[in-house]
């Protein structure tokens, strides 16, 4: 098994992680805070589906709590540890950063998920053989 780096950063940016092409939602919607949790069913360029069977989501949720837990809350532990912030502080903003993080991250986890999931595996990819309607 190798990882294909660039299908991965591909896929992190918002482009199809096979054709390339940028990745929109469904509804195409072009506000900002849409793209944010607009999550795309398949590409509207070649077909792939994003959102395969039931399942596929875990390891969007991986990638969620991954860059909440260990890339948020470290950088408060961090300003608690400096001195920039004080103890309730430290605990309000805990609270408040796991519960608004995770959906402002939604998109960019599942773009993140989709991209380790296809670089690991990218035979499962439709050019590379896969059925569109799996
Ligand atoms: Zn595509």
């Amino acid at each position: 098994m190798q990882f294909r780096s660039d299908i991965f950063w591909k896929s992190a940016r918002g482009c199809c992680p096979d054709c390339g092409a940028k990745v929109r939602g469904a509804a195409d919607r072009t506000g900002y805070f849409a793209r944010l949790w607009d999550t795309p069913a398949a590409c509207s360029s070649c077909g792939l589906v994003l959102r395969r069977k039931e399942g596929f989501f875990l390891g969007a949720i991986v990638w969620n709590y991954g860059l909440t837990a260990f890339g948020v809350l470290p950088l408060l532990l961090l300003a608690y540890g400096l001195e920039l912030i004080g103890h309730d502080w430290l605990v309000r903003s805990a609270v408040l950063a796991i519960f608004l993080v995770p959906p402002f991250i939604h998109a960019l986890s599942w773009r993140l998920w989709v991209g380790t999931y296809y670089a690991f595996l990218p035979d499962q990819l439709p050019s590379g053989g896969r059925r569109l309607d799996d």
